[in-house]
């Protein structure tokens, strides 16, 4: 199965991209966490990528582009992926056509998260990722156990420069601009399905199942 989790920052595309993940048997492929390993690491796509993931702007498209057309050839990708956060604008949805035509594949289905965008400046101001797992969690909606400690592992949570609250109202409006016309594209491609992405974890992924036919 090859999907992509199409929606603004904060829908929850990664939380349901993980709970899909185990229920489908197929990797995600989210750029964001490829360029924040990058970063982290140091490399030279790091470098390249820094300033404009700092600033909530969005990475140039050939840079994205190059380490999508690489993962994808990975052999974890044969039997299907889920993306998370790519394609995010016209030029890298036609370029992720042409790499899935030469790898004669196609893709399933799009599905659209959508939630208000005061929801998403609430959920995004009190996200906290886990350091060593990337497991999410929420100051009021869904804490740690213990304050600071990730449930899953035992890593430290920290608070994501880019979800500071200028910023998020940039990466908002950067959605709306260059992501958004995406969902008319896949739509006019007949592939489009739209999710309620405001409520309970469990219930957003029962939306997702119906949508794909599985519930
Ligand atoms: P995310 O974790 O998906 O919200 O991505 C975090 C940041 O990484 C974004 O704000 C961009 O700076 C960069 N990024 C991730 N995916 C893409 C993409 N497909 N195109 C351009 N920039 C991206």
């Amino acid at each position: 199965m090859r999907l992509i989790l199409l929606g603004p920052p904060g829908a929850g595309k990664g939380t349901q991209a993980k709970l899909l993940t185990d229920k489908l048997g197929v990797p995600q492929v989210s750029t964001g966490d490829i360029l924040r390993q990058a970063l982290a690491d140091g490399t030279e796509l790091g470098r390249k990528a820094k300033s404009f993931m700092e600033q909530g702007a969005l990475v140039p498209d050939e840079v994205v582009i190059g380490i999508i057309e690489e993962r994808l050839r990975k052999s974890d990708c044969a039997r299907g992926y889920i993306l998370d956060g790519f394609p995010r604008t016209l030029p890298q949805a036609e370029a992720l056509s042409r790499a899935l035509r030469s790898l004669s594949a196609a893709l399933d289905k799009v599905l659209s998260v959508e939630v208000p965008e005061e929801d998403l400046i609430r959920r995004l101001a009190g996200r906290r990722v886990c350091r060593d797992c990337g497991y999410m969690f929420h100051v009021d909606a869904h804490p740690p156990g213990e304050s600071g400690v990730c449930d899953k592992c035992g890593g430290a949570l920290y608070q994501r420069d880019d979800d500071k609250e200028e910023t998020i109202r940039h990466r908002l409006r950067v959605y709306r601009e260059q992501t958004q016309p995406l969902i008319a594209h896949y739509d006019k491609m007949g592939l489009l399905r739209r999710i309620d992405g405001r409520g309970a974890i469990e219930e957003i992924s029962q939306r997702i199942h119906h949508a794909l036919g599985r519930a």
